[in-house]
């Protein structure tokens, strides 16, 4: 990797101000994944073993640019306390006087956590205009407000960590305006082991090379696939992406989820496939539902057959299972992103299961995208089994898109 990590500067005595990704899903004041925390403790625990000073900041959902206690990280403070077995001061807030005290407070070896990066509106590079007149919300300075929060964070402490992968793709005040501030910007060991996955994957993947794309944000996703058809050697398209590319090719796909507007581009990633020499495999069985409901009616049809109007696809079927594992089994690396049907539901969870198993048994680099797969990767039972699971299903999309990472790229060089 390019960018300095941690492990390349010196932190002993030092205050370190690192952003993390702890946007936990939560359930009524309760934590009900906390794999962003667990991934963020590799390096919590290396600034604290060096012998400095730790400020923790990150967001926590969408409160919108206003303080809202439904938002807080209280529970996040109070888990990494109990996970730590040590003091976690929550502040009130993330900038102002009484935050600014508290940081310069911290001795070496403690944790302070700010509250909740976007209980301001300039942390997004927004304005809050209600209100100001028409004429005073065109005035206001975005970008002065998003500096000034950056310049306040960065002003806590000597050294800014990022290991925020989850929040690189955006460029906020505490994920990368806060570097510009800094006089020492670098990565964080989560940050650098999920650039050396996906940047590996990218850069210099071993082959061959399986993308799977599955889920159902089609808009979202015809990028990455079109930048990946020119890189990998197969790709796989289900999911509900894949009605989408099937309708474009005439066939019948009932009420299966589906965006016309894009049938010309998922005709082009097909020809681009072709003139690539790149095996695409689309499914050519699907299980279809007369509801939407995990407790419809089900069939299995093939491609050709169609879907009857008002049935639709909610997994891949038996045959194409069987296809996309043959694809899988001799794979060097895959990337996935994205289920192959609603695994949400047990009666269409046996196409994302499969896959599952597929990658799984290929002891191939194994790399999940965030999100959905994640999830579905956690109900098969095989996360084990994979290589790299990230923690940032947009950025990841984003960084295998070829897309710059803000929160990358503004870190120092080595
Ligand atoms: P994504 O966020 O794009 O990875 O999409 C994940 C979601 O796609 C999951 O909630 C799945 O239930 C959903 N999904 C997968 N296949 C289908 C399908 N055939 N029809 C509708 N939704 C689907």
């Amino acid at each position: 990797m390019d960018k300095k990590t941690v492990a390349d500067i010196e932190l002993s005595g030092k205050k370190v101000l690192m952003r993390v990704d702890f946007n936990v899903p939560s359930n009524e004041g309760v934590i009900t994944d906390e794999t962003r925390i667990q991934a963020a403790l590799p390096t919590i625990k290396y600034i604290l073993e060096q012998g400095a000073a730790l400020i923790l900041m990150s967001h926590m959902g969408r409160p919108k640019g206003e303080a809202n206690p439904k938002f807080s990280l209280k529970i996040v403070s109070d888990r990494l306390s109990e996970i730590l077995d040590q003091e976690v001061t929550l502040a009130p807030d993330c900038i102002g006087a009484e935050t600014a005290a508290l940081a310069a407070d911290v001795k070496p070896g403690q944790i302070l956590m700010l509250e909740n990066t976007r209980f301001h509106a300039a942390e997004e590079g927004k304005v809050k205009t209600d209100g100001l007149s028409e004429e005073e919300a065109a005035k206001a300075d975005i970008k002065a407000a998003q500096d000034a929060m950056a310049k306040e964070l960065a002003s806590y402490a000597d050294v800014y960590v990022n290991d925020a992968f989850g929040a690189a793709h955006r460029s906020h005040a505490s994920t990368a305006v806060v570097a510009k501030y800094s006089d020492v910007a670098v990565a964080g060991l989560l940050m650098e082991k999920e650039l050396k996955y996906l940047g590996g994957a990218v850069q210099n993947p071993e082959r061959p090379f399986v993308a799977i794309i599955g889920g159902a944000k089609i808009s979202g996703k015809l990028e990455v696939t079109e930048k990946l058809v020119e890189k990998c050697d197969t790709i796989i398209i289900g999911g509900g992406m894949a009605y989408t590319f099937q309708k474009a090719l005439g066939n019948k796909i009932g009420k299966s989820i589906h965006e016309d507007e894009l049938m010309d581009t998922a005709l082009r990633i097909l020809a681009d496939a072709k003139a690539n020499n790149t095996n695409l495999l689309l499914p050519v069985d699907n299980k279809i539902a007369d509801d939407w409901s995990n407790d419809a009616n089900t069939q299995i049809v093939t491609v050709e057959e169609g879907i009857p109007d008002e049935w639709e696809g909610l997994d891949i079927g038996p045959k194409s299972m069987e296809l996309f594992a043959d694809a899988i089994k001799d794979a060097k690396t895959v990337v996935w992103n994205g289920p192959m049907g609603c695994f949400e539901w047990d009666n269409f969870a046996a196409g994302t299961n499969a896959i599952c198993q597929a990658v799984a048994d290929s002891g191939s680099i194994s790399i999940i995208g965030g999100g959905d797969s994640v999830s579905a990767v956690n109900k098969s039972g095989l996360a084990d089994k994979m290589s790299h699971i990230s923690t940032g299903g947009g950025a990841s999309l984003e960084f295998l898109e070829g897309k710059v990472l803000p929160g990358v790229a503004c870190l120092n060089d080595k």
